[in-house]
């Protein structure tokens, strides 16, 4: 229903010094002259869009004042919901903005579901589907670089890649279905090979963005990381200094049973995610604390491993089942205590042991190597591989799934064309292809999809 008017708290409720009820309807400026009264005495109704107005919310049953407020006005279509908004900057205490929603509410607005406000900005049209996703991830960016990439998405570089790649396909459909429609002059082998070549380019492109995808989603999400070695190696003290010097948010993830805190730490843009970091601090080893079942697990879902060993101790059974735990997973080998032991000779004693995973010398106490750390994680994120800038960055599962079948339909036209097949199964790959597109941008995108995406939007926003 797009008809109606919708409100909620905009702002996260707790103490601040503001916060904001949200308004956005064809009744939003009715409701606001029901229970706005101007402390300046101006006509707020005739002075214009985009201004702020000052004085009070008033209880209409009772004359009661129930908050000192900044009233926003905003008139269609130059709006976020591209509908008319009004929005009351309360104080920020709870009752204030509760009371000032329930009256709103009462007097003619309905509470807005989650992500209600951005879904209304993306069904007129406001901001494409793929936009509309880029606000929650510019809500809970971790990094600058993570913010980046969703400015990029809100600024439509995905958008602007999607339509001109869906019209290149369309090009291509119409030559195809030319071809189609004048059979008596049947396909030039020329033309064929033409379109072959069209095609190829195309899925170039394509194999491109969805390689950088791999990126896109490490700095939208971060990089799941665990830090793993027998006590005493170092790890806390490796996992305090990340935290002194890089720390960027803690966050909570809920969980079924407990929350579990989330500590993000910032290593050139890149957010490594160090979940349930408490935890790991308070015990010395991770491996017996939770056994090696659980352990396994942990470093199973990681994206990243920190495998820390003991210059000082030189390589024991212990340390061998470790690297044993990590064989086959992403993740760096630490030579920790080089200030007090021969890091560089357990280090080639190491690399014997573990080729596939780089090693690097470091003492964190004097934080020797510190800095080669940072360059080895953001070598395995980035693969050594520059990123082409002249291409958007995905940064989204939705996207890169849709990108996927894409590439599968592409691949279907090449082989037809190349096995020299009937040119309307050809067609029918390329309309495909273009079509599985829109779901990005949101133009052939089903209803349920577009439910889930707000979904996971808050109320208000
Ligand atoms: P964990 O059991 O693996 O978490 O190890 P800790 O971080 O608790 O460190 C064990 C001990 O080693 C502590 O006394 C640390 O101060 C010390 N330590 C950690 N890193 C270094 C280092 O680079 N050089 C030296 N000399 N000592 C270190």
């Amino acid at each position: 229903m797009l008809n109606d008017t919708i409100a909620a708290i905009a702002t996260p409720l707790g103490e601040g010094a503001i916060g904001i009820v949200r308004v956005s309807g064809p009744d939003a400026i009715d409701i606001a002259s029901k229970l706005f009264v101007s402390r300046t005495g101006v006509d707020w109704r005739r002075q214009g869009s985009h201004r702020l107005f000052y004085g009070l919310v008033v209880d209409p049953a009772n004359g009661q004042p129930v908050d000192e407020v900044l009233l926003g006005v905003m008139y269609a279509p130059r709006t976020f919901t591209r509908e008319d908004v009004v929005e009351f900057n309360c104080h920020g205490g709870i009752v204030p903005l509760r009371r000032t929603l329930e009256l709103v509410l009462q007097h003619g607005a309905r509470l807005a579901e989650p992500g209600e406000f951005t879904r209304r900005a993306f069904l007129n049209g406001r901001l494409d589907l793929a936009q509309a996703e880029s606000i929650l991830d510019i809500i809970r960016a971790k990094t600058e670089a993570g913010l980046q990439v969703a400015m990029s998405l809100l600024a439509g570089e995905l958008s602007s890649w999607v339509h001109a790649f869906q019209d290149q396909l369309l090009g291509l459909v119409a030559q195809v279905e030319a071809s189609i429609d004048f059979p008596e002059e049947g396909i030039e082998e020329a033309t064929r090979e033409e379109l072959i070549q069209a095609v190829r380019t195309i899925i170039d492109q394509l194999e491109e963005l969805l390689r950088q995808a791999r990126y896109g989603k490490v700095y939208r999400e971060g990089l799941r990381t665990v830090i793993v070695g027998r006590p005493n190696v170092g790890k806390s003290s490796l996992l305090n200094s990340l935290l002194r010097e890089k720390r960027a948010i803690v966050t909570e993830i809920p969980g079924t049973t407990r929350d579990i805190i989330e500590e993000v730490v910032n290593v050139r843009g890149i957010p490594i995610r160090l979940a349930d970091t408490a935890g790991l601090r308070k015990t010395d080893d991770v491996v017996e604390r939770i056994g090696v079942e659980r352990s396994r697990e942990l470093v199973k879902m990681a994206d990243l491993v920190l495998v820390v060993l003991d210059a000082s101790t030189g390589l024991t059974d212990e340390d061998r089942s470790v690297l044993e735990l990590v064989r086959g997973q992403k993740g760096i080998i630490l030579v920790n205590k080089s200030d007090i032991g021969d890091g560089q000779a357990l280090a080639r004693e190491v690399e014997r042991l573990a080729p596939d995973k780089p090693v690097k010398v470091i003492s964190v106490k004097t934080g020797e190597g510190l800095g080669q750390v940072e360059e080895a994680i953001e070598q395995m994120v980035l693969g050594g591989q520059a990123i082409a800038s002249e291409l958007p960055l995905v940064s989204h599962v939705r996207h890169k799934q849709v990108l996927a079948r894409c590439h599968e339909h592409l691949q279907e036209v090449q082989r037809a064309l190349c096995a020299g097949e009937n040119l309307d199964l050809v067609a029918i790959d390329l309309r495909a292809a273009w079509e599985v597109l829109g779901e990005i941008t949101g133009t052939t995108v089903a209803e349920d999809i577009v439910d889930r995406i707000f979904r996971d939007f808050c109320i208000g926003k």
